[in-house]
């Protein structure tokens, strides 16, 4: 009789753990031709309820049925307002690919928008789709060919996957593939779930000290990364940012870290810019709906002292976009982030003769290990972000706060397993 160790258990320490890693145990233990195996669950599945199917304690020997975990509760979108916990299979993974017993997944508006339209854009949910895509994970089982990773390791999941051979692909700018797998966007899967399998070389491993929700906050980071980077935010970059929501509240942490010496951030509801004065924005700007654009501009020119070099649109509103180009500075850029109505009136001869260049942000592309960079180093903390957490087994309730703003509800967290079953530190 052979034991087999795992890896896990040499590199978690951490008591909480032990939980998950006897989890992943049920699932990694894959048994070599002619080895025999003991595999010891000797505590209960610690994300079990009421619909679940239970792994048991109990011996496998050689010819035995594999004792698999087979809970795997996933959140299923059916079509609008048709959200539902059900079991699906544990997938099978490829040479390539690893499998994950799901930690955290936070909710992000275009989750909540598939929930109450059914699309965006001309991405329309025509089958039922798992839902979430801002995610982290523990590695419970690894393809033939992956060499990054190893079962036990905490990961950050870049949720799409491009077809790395067109020309965009090739070029680096990945996000532009044509023939991207994107999690949670139809047609295809996201991950709120509690077992699901990923490109190894789009999951990130975390240092011990991240946890797993700041891995999960990586994905809208990472957006507020590559807005930077598109804005050529840098040394005193002086940056208007429209709109304080979790992607404009990201953009504000970005820039802060590329070397933005003044932010201003501007929105609608003044909590929303509470926060943002907390995460330390320059300055914050509660917009009146009823004041024109020009009365706005000179507002931002004179709280900044000068106009901005820089203005990212993080809200989507037609009135934002035109106030990002009115007060940028001749020779500035303005980045769109924010999508709202697939056409809006700009005033695009005001830009033309400033020189003001126009550019959109589309997710990210290689901005992943720049926002664990910032996290793990401490530069950036997105930990404020999140106001809410649940269980995946009330998912419903947690859509609901994040659709409503609940509690003044900025980030959503959805928890897999138990809080800080897999964090060396209380989040
Ligand atoms: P959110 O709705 O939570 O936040 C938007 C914020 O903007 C809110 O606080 C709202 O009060 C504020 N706002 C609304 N109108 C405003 C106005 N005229 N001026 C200033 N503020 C205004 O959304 P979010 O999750 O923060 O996302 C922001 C936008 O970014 C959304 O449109 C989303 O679809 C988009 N997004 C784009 C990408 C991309 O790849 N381009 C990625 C993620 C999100
Ligand atoms: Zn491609």
């Amino acid at each position: 009789m052979i034991f087999r160790k795992l890896f896990v258990n040499s590199c978690y320490s951490h008591v909480h753990r032990c939980r998950a890693t006897k989890l992943i145990a049920a699932l990694s233990t894959t048994p070599s031709p002619g080895e025999q195996h003991v595999k010891c669950l000797g505590i209960p599945h610690p994300i079990l309820n009421s619909t679940s199917v239970s792994t048991k304690c109990g011996r496998t020997g050689k010819g035995n049925k594999e004792n698999m975990a087979t809970d795997n509760l996933t959140a299923v979108l059916h079509g609008i307002e048709d959200l539902r916990l059900e079991q699906r299979p544990i997938p099978e993974i490829a040479n390539d690919e690893v499998l994950l017993a799901m930690d955290s997944v936070g909710i992000c508006g275009s989750d909540v928008h598939y929930l109450t339209a059914g699309r965006i854009g001309d991405f329309v949910v025509t089958k039922p789709m798992v839902i979430g895509h801002e995610a982290a994970g523990v590695v419970a089982k690894v393809g033939k060919c992956v060499k990054n990773l190893a079962v036990g390791d905490r990961v950050a999941i870049e949720p799409g996957v491009p077809c790395r051979h067109c020309d965009h692909c090739k070029q680096g700018k990945y996000n532009l593939c044509a023939d991207m797998v994107f999690c949670a966007t139809p047609p295809y899967d996201g991950n709120l779930t509690r077992f699901y399998k990923h490109a190894a070389d789009f999951c990130y491993k975390l240092p011990d000290h991240v946890s797993m929700e700041e891995g999960a906050l990586l994905e809208p980071l990472s957006v507020g990364v590559h807005a930077c980077r598109r804005a050529e935010v840098g040394l005193g970059s002086k940056v208007l940012i429209l709109g304080a929501g979790p992607i404009g509240l990201v953009t504000l942490l970005a820039a802060q870290a590329m070397g933005a010496s003044e932010i201003l951030i501007t929105d609608l509801v003044q909590q929303r810019l509470d926060v943002a004065k907390e995460l330390g924005a320059t300055h914050t700007l509660l917009l009146d709906r009823d004041q024109s654009a020009e009365e706005t501009v000179k507002r931002v020119h004179c709280i900044m002292s000068e106009a901005p070099d820089k203005a990212v649109d993080c809200c989507g509103a037609e009135s934002s976009a035109r106030l990002a180009i009115f007060a940028t500075r001749s020779g500035g850029v303005v980045v769109i982030v924010g999508m709202g109505a697939p056409e809006i009136k700009l005033p695009l001869i005001n830009a033309l003769a400033r020189e003001v260049d126009i550019r959109g942000v589309f997710r990210y592309c290689n901005d992943y290990p720049a926002a664990l960079a910032l996290v793990a180093s401490g530069k950036v903390n997105v930990k404020r972000l999140v106001t809410h957490h649940f269980d995946i087994t009330e998912t419903a309730k947690a859509f609901e706060t994040s659709r409503y703003g609940h509690g003044g509800a900025i980030k959503v967290m959805i928890h897999v397993q138990p809080r800080d079953a897999n964090n060396s530190v209380k989040f």
